[in-house]
């Protein structure tokens, strides 16, 4: 099996899914990862690829199985990576809102005169009456 690190057909494809061997990679027949090189190579159309998560390597690795070996596909889809994102920004704009120390802000008086707040000495900037 010869090792192509930079093939795109490979980066398409999800992790730890069977996927038929004919339709992501046809060819000759090859061998199960499982059965070993010992076995008789097997037709693509009946052979399964699965491409494994490795810890070093984000693109993982691509084996192949026979109906006998194929592991069973082990992680449900990941949730849609904007889906994911939305939250993420969500959470981190409520954090603040959260945290911020409520604005105290005492409700100035209204001149009855004038209908405009009063300055912070209590006296209406239009017409200079005091407001309690
Ligand atoms: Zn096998
Ligand atoms: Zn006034």
């Amino acid at each position: 099996m010869k090792v192509v690190s930079s093939s795109d057909w490979r980066d398409a494809l999800p992790f730890e899914t069977p996927l038929l061997v004919a339709d992501v990679a046809p060819g000759e027949p090859t061998r199960c990862a499982t059965c070993g090189t010992s076995a008789d190579p097997i037709p693509r159309e009946r052979l399964w690829a699965v491409k494994h998560r490795h810890p070093n390597n984000h693109t993982g690795y691509l084996r192949f199985y026979c109906a006998d070996h194929v592991p069973a596909a082990k992680v449900p889809e990941p949730p849609a990576p904007t889906r994911r994102t939305i939250a993420q920004r969500e959470r981190s704009a409520a954090t603040p809102t959260r945290r911020a120390e409520p604005v105290v802000e005492k409700p100035r008086a209204v001149c009855p005169d004038c209908f405009i707040e009063v300055s912070a000495t209590g006296r209406c900037g239009m017409c200079g009456a005091l407001i309690a």
